[in-house]
């Protein structure tokens, strides 16, 4: 097959002006289009063969070369080998390079085209709002039962007005000439292997398929203001210090209707005096006299939910640790609570009265008063291993 000459295809002079090849190569393109001639492989080839030329003639140094040396001089050998001959130049790339040409005529007609258009929407770009990361403070019963937050958070939001979209109204957003709501532009390379296609991010609408022709008065065609949101989320029980929730799609609203960012909540723990959280155990401080100790007792302990009352046997040890079973918190994902241990501490009076003296000097004599420490008791390793268990 003999290439025909890239002038005469287009039907214009050597002298052809830009504007005047241009001109030629828009008409040459409604005669031949695809959609104005199904089925019709010689207008198909018609098409291409002038989309070939107005590629070359459209650009100057393609152009100079050609007057120069021909077909030769533009990649493609005069039998056509190699270059754009035998259908190197593909109707996608005719579309995504040529695209403003068709412009007005053939807007939004080519999804009818087959394996045009709908097929490469895929590669349009999806924004992503960004992530907001916020703080809740929660007490113990917040960890122990789970606690539902309401945080009023300041944020970028849908514009109301143009409902995210940044344009005026509907007539003022076209799809993109350029890539025809693809998002996407094809380019023809010439490599060391002929003629390579790459696709790229579509420079006019930069991926979106759509151009807005008035934008939006309220958020100047950003789709999205500055705003505020109420947010309600559960916080499940079990959470504790530095551990992070997401809230999906409460972040910053994306711009023109992308996705939204996520709410990152981060956990922090008020600190209890009376209660010390290790892990999902509570550890409490519990402090009586000698003579609780030695006589036994019913004392009043902190929970989470309020106090709950134990009894200290007659005898009860310093460092002895009484065990209140599920009284802890619950674990993340986890069945059953921790433990609440209470650690007994024996408070020894650090002033006397003289009668309190007496008294005590009495019993100190007493051979009951005499230490006399079991063998755990006794076995230091022992009694350490119990406070930590
Ligand atoms: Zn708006």
């Amino acid at each position: 097959m003999t290439k025909r000459d890239y002038y005469e295809v287009l039907g214009v002079s050597k002298t052809a002006t830009a504007e005047e090849i241009k001109k030629a190569y828009r008409k040459k393109a409604i005669e031949f289009h695809p959609d104005k001639n199904p089925d019709n492989k010689e207008a198909e080839e018609k098409f291409k063969e002038a989309a070939e030329a107005y590629d070359v003639l459209s650009t100057p140094d393609k152009r100079q070369r050609y007057d120069q040396f021909g077909h030769a001089g533009v990649g493609g050998a005069a039998s056509g080998g190699g270059g754009y001959g035998g259908g190197g130049f593909s109707m996608d790339d005719i579309f995504s390079n040529f695209g403003d040409i068709f412009g007005g005529h053939f807007g939004g007609g080519f999804s009818s085209f087959g394996g045009f258009g709908g097929g490469s929407r895929g590669g349009q770009q999806v924004r992503y709002g960004s992530d907001i990361r916020v703080r809740v403070k929660l007490s113990l019963k917040d960890v122990a039962h789970g606690v539902e937050k309401k945080l009023k958070v300041s944020k970028t939001i849908k514009c109301s007005t143009c409902h995210g979209s940044g344009a005026k109204d509907t007539n003022s957003v076209t799809t993109c000439s350029n890539c025809h709501g693809t998002g996407q532009v094809m380019h023809v390379v010439s490599t060391m292997l002929g003629r390579m296609q790459t696709s790229a991010v579509c420079p006019k609408c930069h991926g979106e398929g759509k151009v807005i022709t008035t934008p939006c008065g309220t958020c100047h065609g950003e789709g999205v203001v500055k705003g505020e949101e109420e947010i309600s989320f559960k916080i499940p029980a079990g959470m504790g210090e530095g551990m992070q929730l997401n809230v999906n799609g409460k972040g910053n609203a994306a711009r023109r209707g992308g996705q939204n960012g996520d709410l990152l909540v981060v956990v922090e723990e008020e600190k209890s005096e009376d209660l010390i959280r290790d892990g999902d155990n509570l550890i409490h401080n519990l402090f009586i006299n000698i003579s609780e100790a030695a006589l036994g007792a019913n004392v009043e302990v902190p929970t989470v939910d309020g106090r709950a009352k134990i009894a200290v046997k007659a005898g009860t040890q310093p460092g002895t640790i009484l065990r209140l079973a599920g009284k802890g918190l619950p674990t993340v994902n986890r069945y059953g609570n921790g433990d609440l241990l209470v650690y007994v501490n024996v408070w020894i009076p650090k002033n006397l009265d003289k009668d309190e003296r007496k008294a005590l000097e009495k019993l100190s004599a007493s051979a009951n008063f005499k230490p006399a420490p079991d063998a755990s008791e006794k076995n230091f390793m022992d009694r350490m291993r119990k406070i930590f268990q």
